[in-house]
């Protein structure tokens, strides 16, 4: 029986970040994911500059033969209503392509990654837990995503009634012709709340690339949303006239509503498997690397039979606790106010420049003023990596 001391169920973002923290701590970390990369993961693909900060990556180096859109701005407002284009000198942050982001950070990791390997099952064993009948582990850690499943054994309640955000999108490259008339700002990309403030839809160009989608707390008759999205962009001029169809659906949960525990006896969630994107935004890459690289911290420092321990995996909670703050849904204002107000105030006042720059871009988007989490761990540069995957 092959032994290894953290099996990580997932390579995205949050599994590869928490063997990228894990690399020269004498831990055996093997990753098993059922795609082979480079795959695609449905995302906008905006990703804030903390988030290279935290895993030690110098954005130009990673921009190095990959698609990296600096973003100097954002366009809000609300669906039919007022907008306002925020603006500065400086890089607020980034578009990636995730077939491109997520290789890079798994590559980096240092971790042993078997990749076409999903779990086909997992038990309880007297030394800890034996995954796919092949390798036993003192700590099993669930990176699968919304749908992983680990995660789905720590659930507080029924799958059917948690409250997910579904979205849909595409992504597609533009022909030259297509990008000549493509008008779409790449520095600026475009952000219309619907008018009932539960989700948003946004178009963003990273390079030669169009990546349109919507976003709604709210499952029921989301194409029709999107479609009255799709139309009020045409109407202004906003999107390259053949947009292909294709967009397909995908969910995930917000880090205040997200009814799944953390951990267990020998299991603990990190990204999207434990619901944690931030709740206005929608933003979930940065929370997965910080919860990835949070619970490698605790890893480090625990001893070596204590690693799947509910103590230390106590510790990690209390780690992210600290860092996202409280689990638990504050109502805001638009919660308390009947809907048609909502509406009302919404249309007039997410466009205004101040409150799209302070609120909506700096607060919500931005999260300016929340630095990046300290010490990514002991990773190479992207350039030292050996290439295989
Ligand atoms: C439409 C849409 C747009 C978004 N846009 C943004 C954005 O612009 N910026 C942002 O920050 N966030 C965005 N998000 C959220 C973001 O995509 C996620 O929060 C992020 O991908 C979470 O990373 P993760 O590593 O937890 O999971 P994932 O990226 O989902 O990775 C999970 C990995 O686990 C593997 N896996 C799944 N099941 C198994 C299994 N049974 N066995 C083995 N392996 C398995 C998968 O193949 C995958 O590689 C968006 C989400 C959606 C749906």
């Amino acid at each position: 029986m092959e032994r290894a001391d953290v099996v990580v169920i997932g390579g995205g973002p949050a599994g590869s970040s928490l063997a990228a923290g894990l690399r020269g701590s004498g831990l055996r970390v093997v990753i098993l994911d059922r795609a082979r990369f480079p795959r695609d993961k449905m995302c906008a693909g905006w990703v804030t500059p903390p988030v290279f900060e935290c895993l030690g990556i110098e954005p130009e180096e990673y921009g190095q033969g990959r698609v990296l859109q600096p973003i100097h701005g954002f366009r809000v407002g609300v669906l039919g209503g007022r907008q306002s284009a925020t603006s500065s000198e400086d890089v607020v942050s980034y578009g990636i392509r995730r077939c491109e982001f997520d290789t890079a950070l798994l590559e980096r990791s240092g971790a042993e990654v078997r990749e076409g390997e999903p779990l086909r099952s997992l038990e309880r064993t007297p030394l800890g837990l034996r995954v796919n009948g092949a390798i036993e582990a003192s700590l099993v850690v669930g990176a699968g995503g919304h749908f992983c499943p680990i995660a789905r054994r720590l659930m507080l309640g029924p799958k059917s009634e948690e409250p997910l955000i579904a979205a849909q999108e595409v992504e597609f490259r533009l022909d030259p012709a297509q990008a000549r008339a493509c008008p779409v700002a790449p520095e600026t990309p475009h952000i219309a709340f619907l008018r009932d403030l539960k989700g948003y839809g946004w178009v963003f160009r990273k390079g030669d690339y169009l990546n349109v989608g919507l976003g709604r707390q709210d499952r029921a008759n989301l194409s029709g949303h999107l479609a009255d999205f799709l139309a009020e962009l045409r109407r202004e001029g906003r999107l390259p006239p053949d947009l292909p169809d294709g967009f397909r659906g995908h969910a995930y949960l917000l880090y205040d509503q997200a009814p799944r525990r953390l951990f267990d006896e020998g299991l603990a969630l990190v990204g999207d498997a434990a619901g944690l994107a931030y709740p206005r935004s929608g933003e979930g890459i940065r929370p997965a690397v910080e919860s990835g690289l949070l619970l490698a911290r605790v890893l480090r420092d625990a001893p070596g039979d204590k690693l799947g321990a509910p103590e230390m995996l106590a510790a990690y909670e209390r780690a992210l606790l600290g860092r996202l703050g409280p689990r638990q849904h504050r109502p805001g204002v638009t919660d308390r106010l009947p809907g048609p107000l909502v509406r009302f105030l919404a249309a007039r006042l997410l466009g205004h420049p101040r409150v799209a720059r302070d609120v909506v871009v700096r607060r919500w988007f931005l999260h300016a003023g929340v630095p990046a989490l300290g010490g990514g761990g002991e990773v190479p540069a992207l350039a030292e990596t050996p290439s295989g995957h």
